[in-house]
């Protein structure tokens, strides 16, 4: 069998459905190739979505048209606000799903579109010609052609599960590991990196003593994650709360001899704001105590997820570990809890456009970046598959800006910087997170969605009513003046500790705002002048990230460049200076150097949105 696309996909994981989806709606003929259909959208490890720096990147993916936040709010049996005390900046969206939901929910949307083909079967190589992708050959012997390749294996490239002493060879629990690409991809000169990571084991709630544990219920105000989804229909369930103690702590330790990270077998690196429970207890032994979130698996089931306590231990210690917190004294494990080793590709060998350098119209997105998180995946699978479309329709690739996205400083700092470790979004990378926020991702982004032919024809109508009810309300709290206080109700709402809810109060009415138009205008006239000096900056700095650096450019010829400068510049090939400026070791006068040769050479070129 041998078939054309314009754009193969392969792996149906959180990245790749994203690709698979952006790819067909605008119009590219789209394979995805799977190892199991029945899989598509699967959540590996938390039933949740969203996150502090996570539900960011959500909002952003629903502004541009992808499909994560639709999915989340179909499934969701659990929203909350985090971060809600802080500043505006520093709030995420995360939500509780329903595993089964989610999952159902993802692949019915993927098997609703005829213009996509959905093929089970294993991707080992990637058909390369003159430097250029020419498709892909299966397990199965099949040949599918098409000048566009996605990859987004996920865990799944030469993956390695680990539980005690004991592994075998697995994508996650209950599904093959994907061999020969990852060698493959060597043979064609990618560098080839191991990272590690985990998941608790799952338990039945039916044996958990909810009665001793406290209840942490979800927000009584819901905001859904999508900017067009009405309003929540599915039932809401409360999570629990429990800690460690220093049995459970004892226990570990007593395992730690039968440890695959601590006996030298695993080796590789795991993710450093998510460390399994024996990394805790032996690099925090001044901690007594660590809690544990009980997570609802669904609506249907008694499964629980015991989030904070993820190892590698053998069976029998985490049978005992479980054992000792409070509460699940009795608890019976469902599922055990492992430690999983997999591929990935340096990232430094992609473009922004998430394009790799080393070979023409094959792009990586998700995991294989060296990132960890359904979030961090889903929007590189989208950007990499309106990208890969954008090369079929002969279209100019997206690439968003530090100051325009998360999702452009997420790739960014991949591509420029590469990692170590798998890479999680959080809001502290974001330079100018009070302008990059979660809740103004449609107004950022909803007119390049639309303009892909992604987001809905009514999102670009519901940014403008937005801004028209916000700017309305500004001028009326400017004008409206309080006696009492020789203050207008704008002056009052600049005052800490005053909202709008609050002058609402005062004024005895409804706001009649929604909660992102409320929040919109508290920003403005708060933060009036931290978004001055934001945008100030944004102003200085995107002069650098204006000056393109012509593809071919030659390092070499650049007189007062160091060698290193050189080698790493020309490695890496940075689209403007502004890349070039956040490359390690490349200095403020190396780049005035790059400047005045980029300028005597007419590089100065506009960037188009
Ligand atoms: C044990 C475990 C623990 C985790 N813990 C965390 C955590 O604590 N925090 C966190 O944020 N994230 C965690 N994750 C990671 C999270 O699951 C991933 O970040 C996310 O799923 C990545 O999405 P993806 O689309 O890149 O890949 P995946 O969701 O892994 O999907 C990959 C898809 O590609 C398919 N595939 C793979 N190879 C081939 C091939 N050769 N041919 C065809 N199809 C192929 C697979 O069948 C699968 O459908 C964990 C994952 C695992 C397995």
């Amino acid at each position: 069998m041998e078939k054309r696309y314009d754009v193969i996909v392969v792996g149906g994981g959180h990245a790749g459905c994203e690709a698979a989806l952006a790819a067909s709606r605008r119009g590219a003929g789209t394979l995805l190739v799977t190892l199991k259909k029945e899989a598509i959208g699967y959540t590996s490890c938390n039933p949740s979505i969203g996150g502090v720096g996570k539900g960011q990147l959500v909002k952003e993916i629903d502004a541009l048209g992808g499909e994560m936040a639709k999915a989340a709010d179909a499934s969701a049996i659990q929203f909350r606000m985090l971060n809600s005390s802080k500043g505006y900046a520093a709030r995420s969206s995360r939500a509780q799903i329903d595993r089964r939901l989610y999952n159902f929910y993802m692949r019915e949307c993927l098997a609703a579109r005829e213009d996509l083909d959905i093929f089970e079967d294993e991707v080992k190589e990637v058909l390369v010609a003159s430097g250029a992708c020419e498709g892909v050959r299966t397990g199965g012997g099949h040949i599918f052609r098409a000048p566009n390749v996605v990859l987004t294996p996920g865990t799944f490239m030469n993956g390695v599960m680990h539980i005690g002493l004991e592994h075998f060879s697995g994508g996650r629990m209950g599904e093959n590991a994907s061999a020969g690409l990852s060698e493959n991809l060597s043979s064609l000169g990618f560098r080839v990196g191991s990272l590690k990571t985990g998941t608790p084991a799952r338990l039945d709630g039916r044996t958990i003593d909810f009665s001793v544990l406290e209840r942490q219920a979800g927000d009584e105000h819901i905001i859904p994650f999508s900017f067009s989804t009405g309003g929540i229909t599915l039932p809401q369930r409360p999570c629990y709360i429990t800690r460690t103690n220093e049995e459970t702590h004892r226990v570990i330790r007593e395992g730690l001899d039968r440890s695959p990270l601590y006996t030298g077998k695993i080796r590789s690196t795991g993710v450093r704001y998510c460390p399994s429970i024996e990394d805790k207890v032996v690099k925090f032994p001044q901690r007594d105590s660590h809690v544990v979130f009980l997570e609802p698996e669904g609506l249907d089931t008694d499964e629980y997820y015991p989030n904070g306590i993820s190892t590698s231990l053998p069976v029998d210690v985490q049978e005992r570990m479980v054992r000792s917190i409070r509460g699940l004294e009795n608890v019976k494990i469902n599922k055990p809890a492992y430690g999983i080793e997999y591929d990935f590709v340096d990232p430094t060998h992609l473009f922004p456009t998430l394009e790799t350098k080393t070979v023409r119209g094959l792009f990586m997105a998700g995991q294989i970046n060296g990132t960890t998180g359904y979030e961090e995946a889903a929007a590189l699978g989208l950007m990499a598959g309106i990208n890969a479309s954008a090369k079929v329709r002969g279209e100019e690739a997206v690439v968003l800006e530090r100051s325009q996205a998360y999702t452009g400083v997420l790739i960014d700092d991949l591509v420029t910087k590469g990692t170590k470790e798998p890479y999680r979004m959080f809001t502290s990378r974001v330079e100018y997170r009070i302008l990059v926020r979660e809740d103004n991702a449609d107004t950022r982004l909803a007119g390049i969605g639309r303009g892909l032919g992604l987001a809905a024809e009514d999102a670009l109508e519901r940014v403008l009513r937005k801004k028209e009810r916000v700017e309305k309300e500004k001028k009326r709290l400017a004008a409206v003046m309080v006696p009492s206080e020789k203050a207008s109700l704008a002056q009052l709402l600049k005052r800490p500790g005053i909202s709008y809810d609050d002058i609402a109060e005062m004024e005895d009415k409804g706001t009649g705002l929604s909660y992102y138009e409320k929040v919109q205008l508290e920003v403005d006239i708060k933060y009036k002048g931290y978004i001055e000096r934001e945008l100030a900056k944004i102003k200085k700095f995107s002069d650098l990230e204006k000056i393109r650096i012509p593809a071919g450019f030659d390092y070499s010829g650049v007189p007062g460049l160091s060698n290193e400068i050189k080698e790493k510049l020309a490695f890496l090939r940075p689209r403007s200076l502004g890349q070039a400026s956040r490359v390690s070791g490349v200095t403020p006068a190396a780049i005035s150097i790059l400047m005045i040769k980029l300028r005597a050479n007419g590089g100065r070129r506009r960037k188009k949105g």
